[in-house]
């Protein structure tokens, strides 16, 4: 079959491409790697949907995180992906470069941030946020600042554009890519794709894909982000603090996830691996400190994990939206390190653009599904509600993941809907279940068997993330057998 356009990738950056492509009268397909959407890049980051002051000027990074972030309040309400605009302080202390945030101040002015403002009003300060430290002298405020799940919007948009056409073809890296004049072929290890356009949205991999496509005109590096997560603090922090940044990165902040957690990170090392995504105790050890400096009291004993994410850094060392210089029907949405996320939705929007730009006639369909259904978030019911629930459907009644309140119909659903969870990450990303101050322990066992029944496979065919996370090889006697065969 012969696509319209293959999207390679499905981060936020290829998802919400897939979603705005499936506005139109197109055959799409997205092609992904990995087992699921929001895999690499885009399940680890801090996860805020920045103002848009801190991009520098003229900068692509700048231009699409100012036009992204007010478009989240829509496709929020319309996917429903819990979004919360709780505003972000960079807090000065003594010894900082004051004369930086009255230049961030008046980047955020002249770019029209809304609300944006120097507070230098300590006890005004203090009570926006009483756990900041003493020795804060002023902070940078953007009350548009918002917190939000990557991966929650990734899933959600893949949702979408599976409701309005687009295939998801998951377990397929693409290794070839062959220009047959007026389509490309798109070879992965089980199966080829025909499309007639690529979109390149692989992240970390996006300088591949295109040199695999014939242009060379970019390379991408990898640059990690470690960080520490902490237990459910509803309250602890109101806001995204940051530090006055340094030349490579916003620096180490403290945030509110929209679960109600709370992080501390990123540092930010360049190294060569695009894989190596572990921590170490030194990059952690610098997390901490750097969260200390904003909030000396944060309570370090209620950390539940850790994990690192790595930025994908062009060498030009902004954002890469545009066709390709030399190879006809291929456009690039790459080089999308921070503030990536909270401008993927604009990314969509310009590479619609860019793709009427270079003639290609783009028809809007009369039946796009905007909306989607609402999922079932048993814990945010009311006691009524549950009552009835379970009534319906007994398996809300029965709860699997306890740090969570996650239930056994929740997990159903996770599987049942349109591009549904397959492996126990995937629920995981969906629900929750795992997530919480136990990361599984009791609850994993729980998964795998639902997985196993809902999706017709052994329970030693479910995997964490991708084939070779495995949880089983073979029965415990066998293991046995072997041992004493051997002997
Ligand atoms: C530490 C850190 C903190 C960050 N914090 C923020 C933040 O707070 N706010 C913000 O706005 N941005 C933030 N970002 C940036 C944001 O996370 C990224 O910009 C965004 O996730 C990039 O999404 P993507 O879809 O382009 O890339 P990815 O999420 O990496 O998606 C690319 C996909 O392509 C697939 N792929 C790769 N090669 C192939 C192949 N050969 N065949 C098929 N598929 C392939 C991959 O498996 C992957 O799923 C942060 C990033 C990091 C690392």
């Amino acid at each position: 079959m012969l696509h319209d356009f293959a999207i390679i990738g499905a981060g936020v950056t290829g998802t919400a491409i897939a979603r705005e492509l499936s506005k139109y009268r197109l055959n799409v397909v997205v092609i992904e790697k990995l087992s699921d959407v929001a895999t690499e890049t885009s399940k680890a980051n801090s996860g805020i949907v920045h103002a848009g002051y801190a991009a520098p000027e003229d900068s692509l990074k700048a231009e699409m995180n100012v036009l992204g972030n007010p478009l989240f309040d829509d496709i929020c309400k319309e996917l429903y992906i819990p979004f919360e605009r709780v505003g972000s302080f960079v807090v000065g202390v003594a010894g900082d470069n004051f004369d930086f945030l009255e230049k961030e101040l008046q980047n955020g002015l002249e770019r029209g941030i809304p609300g944006i403002e120097i507070i230098k009003d300590v006890n005004l300060i203090k009570k926006m946020e009483p756990r900041i430290t003493d020795d804060v002298e002023m902070v940078l405020h953007a009350p548009s600042a918002g917190i939000i799940s990557p991966f929650g919007l990734a899933i959600a948009l893949a949702e979408s554009a599976t409701i309005n056409g687009v295939e998801f073809h998951y377990n397929s890296p693409v290794q070839n890519i062959e220009d047959m004049g007026n389509f490309y072929i798109i070879d992965c290890p089980t199966r080829s794709f025909q499309a007639r356009h690529i979109v390149n949205a692989a992240g970390l991999f996006a300088d591949e894909i295109s040199r695999m496509a014939g242009d060379f005109s970019f390379t991408i590096s990898p640059r990690k982000g470690e960080y520490l997560l902490l237990d459910k603090m509803e309250g602890f922090i109101n806001h995204v603090l940051f530090p006055v940044p340094t030349k490579k990165s916003k620096g180490i902040l403290v945030s509110p996830t929209i679960d109600g957690n709370i992080f501390l990170g990123p540092n930010a090392k360049d190294q060569e691996s695009k894989i190596d995504n572990s921590t170490t105790i030194y990059g952690l050890e610098e997390v901490v400190q750097g969260g200390r400096k904003i909030v000396p009291s944060i309570p370090l004993k209620e950390t539940i994990t850790n994990f690192a994410g790595l930025r994908a850094v062009s060498d030009t060392n902004d954002f890469i939206i545009r066709a390709s210089d030399n190879k006809p029907r291929l456009f690039h949405a790459a080089g999308i390190q921070s503030p990536g996320l909270s401008s993927c939705l604009a990314i969509a929007k310009r590479i619609i653009e860019i793709i009427k730009e270079g003639g290609v006639s783009l028809e809007l369909k009369d039946n796009f599904y905007r909306s989607r259904e609402k999922p079932i978030v048993f814990k945010e019911l009311n006691w009524t509600e549950r009552d009835q629930l379970i009534k319906e459907d007994p398996a809300f009644g029965n709860i699997v993941c306890r740090c969570e309140t996650i239930t056994e119909g929740e997990i159903v659903q996770s599987i049942t809907r349109p591009n549904g969870a397959r492996t126990v990450d995937g629920i995981k990303f969906r629900t929750r279940a795992g997530m919480g101050r136990c990361q599984g322990g009791f609850c994993t066992p729980k998964v795998i068997k639902i997985l196993s029944r809902e999706l017709d496979l052994e329970e030693d065919e479910i995997v964490k993330r991708e084939a070779r996370t495995k949880y089983f090889y073979g029965h415990t006697k066998d293991f046995r057998r072997h041992k004493d065969a051997t002997a």
